[in-house]
């Protein structure tokens, strides 16, 4: 059976300044069927807002816990986003990519931001078995991002001043756009 038949909800995607967004998450230690609502959620929730990779604090929950889009891990489009639980990246190339860079927690912000070129990670799947990964250009980029998250670094620390300030600038501004309606 698919996990994906259970009852699915889309949650709200937490927004720089949000101060959970800073938090250092904790690892997973349930797996299996006390996993598959929240990771349920959490595809549902990427899909919505057509993101590439979410991690499970973006959506409150500090968990080290990401998925990323089975297309983007080089899997079919149809199949559910691949799951990485207590990721470790255990290899980074020399070799480093520059390219534009954006997170759901920040819409419509996107940097260029300066990664390795490939990436190993090490995690365990939905049920606890540890498995490793590579993955080059996008791929190694979403688990760097990913990564990132889990202990509380953003989009934003990848950037200068004086862009830091334009994007604080603009998150504020849309904050309070929201707040309005
Ligand atoms: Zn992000």
């Amino acid at each position: 059976m698919s996990p994906y038949t259970l009852a699915m909800a889309v949650r709200p995607i937490l927004r720089y300044p949000d101060p959970r967004l800073r938090q250092s998450s904790a690892p997973v230690t349930e797996f299996g069927d006390a996993l598959r609502p929240l990771v349920a959620d959490m595809g549902e929730t990427m899909f919505a807002a057509e993101g590439a990779g979410l991690a499970a604090i973006q959506v409150g929950e500090p968990l080290r816990l990401f998925i990323v889009d089975a297309a983007v891990a080089g899997r079919a489009e149809t199949d559910p986003p691949v799951v990485f639980a207590n990721p470790e990246l255990v290899k980074l190339s020399e070799e480093a990519q520059t390219g534009d860079e954006g997170c759901l927690s920040f819409p419509g912000v996107f940097v260029p931001v300066k990664r390795a070129m490939r990436a190993t990670i090490k995690a365990q799947d939905i049920e606890g078995n540890w498995f490793e990964m590579e993955g080059s250009e996008l791929l190694a980029r979403a688990f760097q991002h990913e990564s990132d998250h889990l202990t509380g670094r953003l989009l934003i620390d990848m950037v200068g001043p004086v862009k830091r300030e334009i994007i604080k600038r603009k998150m504020k501004k849309e904050a309070a756009a929201a707040a309005e309606t």
